[in-house]
């Protein structure tokens, strides 16, 4: 096996993969209608409950062809009642994209709006969720990608389920590197896309879920048409297969992926991430940058780094520069500081964040940026 140019993605997603991960893309073409193919799906979609500790006579994983988003416009068209409304725990710009599904859909929502920089407030939602009797789902990501902070969803869906709500997180930015027990976590539905915490190929995303709440919601309003949750989920049970054309050699490349998950462990992967953050928080003091973000709650996946005073500090230019020695940073995303990101996602460890800030310190001196 000839190996590939290896970049390290400081991205929040898509991750660095390992070349085992890229060349089981690399198969005899096959027609995902043959049973082989069904067969194939029918373990993954019990190795992704096996990543959540979600039990299989409850809950069920439904896989879309999509990007992440995908999973977001799924639960949220297909999961609010006729005449309920969906409640959006909202600290970043992960939650108002739900706000906007919600729009696009025009579905009655409250956006429940909260500082960017810091956990929501549980008792403003419980305050909310007393108000208004007619919320049947709350929804909040685990992780706000946007920021780093990592949000108390066991909490959250703690108090969706004591005022009789159903609980939907996206789990896109922590599924397969932070601990998930959906169970105990008080979790309905969680999803990700294949090439974050699992570190696969892009492509393929899903949704895990409670099988009664996917049942009951044959009867909601359809606002979708490919997008539907019942529909997919109904489609797997009766064929084994996906509705239409599945992302074939994705689907190949996570099923590796997962081979790869389990052998590293679940605790030992998080171990691994969380050094690689730790890594990445000292290089980051180390140079002098300011950080955003109370590490207390971050989510140790994520660091927010502002941009420094300097006025020859250009993103761009330092961007570039690491780019072409391997390494990619990623412009952040909160409309009122200027970030940028540095992330913990894929199959790298602490040398790689090493070699990154030499290279970064190589370009603060080559561009002249003087930092504190
Ligand atoms: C990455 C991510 C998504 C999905 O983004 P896509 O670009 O559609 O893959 C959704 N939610 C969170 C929290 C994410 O980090």
């Amino acid at each position: 096996m000839e190996p590939i140019k290896r970049n390290v993605l400081l991205n929040p997603g898509p991750a660095t993969t390992t070349d085992t991960v890229k060349y089981a893309q690399v198969v005899p073409d096959i027609c995902p209608r043959e049973k082989a193919f069904a067969g194939l799906m029918k373990g993954l979609r019990e190795d992704l409950l096996k990543v959540v500790h979600a039990p299989s006579d409850t809950y069920t994983s439904v896989l879309f062809c999509g990007s992440g988003t995908i999973n977001i416009d799924v639960c949220i068209n297909s999961l609010v009642p006729e005449g309920k409304k969906i409640l959006v725990v909202n600290n970043g710009a992960y939650n108002s994209r739900a706000v906007e599904v919600c729009q696009m859909y025009h579905l009655p929502y409250i956006d429940v709006k909260s500082s960017v920089f810091e956990r929501p407030d549980l008792a403003v939602i419980e305050k909310t969720l007393q108000e208004n009797p007619d919320v049947a789902v709350v929804y909040c990501c685990h992780h706000e990608t946007g920021t780093g902070v990592l949000n108390p969803i066991r909490e959250i869906g703690a108090l969706a389920h004591k005022h009789g709500a159903i609980f939907i997180s996206d789990t896109t930015s922590t599924l397969g590197m932070i601990p998930l027990d959906v169970v105990k976590d008080n979790v309905d539905f969680c999803m990700a896309s294949a090439q974050k915490g699992l570190m696969a190929m892009s492509g393929l995303s899903f949704v895990i879920g409670r099988k009664d709440i996917i049942e009951k919601s044959k009867d909601y309003p359809t606002r979708s048409y490919y997008c539907n949750l019942y529909l997919q989920y109904s489609f797997f049970e009766k064929t084994g297969e996906m509705h239409f054309t599945p992302p074939v050699q994705t689907i190949y490349a996570t099923i590796q992926a997962l081979k790869e998950y389990f052998a590293e462990g679940e605790t030992a992967k998080f171990a691994r991430h969380r050094r690689v953050y730790e890594a990445i928080r000292k290089g980051v003091a180390e140079l002098g940058f300011d950080t955003v973000i109370d590490p207390a709650i971050e989510s140790g996946l994520v660091v927010s780094v502002k941009y420094p005073e300097d006025p020859n500090w250009d993103f761009e230019k330092v961007h570039d520069y690491c780019y072409e020695r391997g390494f990619t940073i990623y412009p952040g995303k909160i409309s009122t500081t200027n970030t940028f990101r540095l992330c913990a996602l894929g199959a790298i460890d602490v040398g790689d964040i090493e070699d990154f800030f030499k290279v970064l310190d190589d370009a603060l001196k080559k561009f002249g940026i003087e930092l504190k």
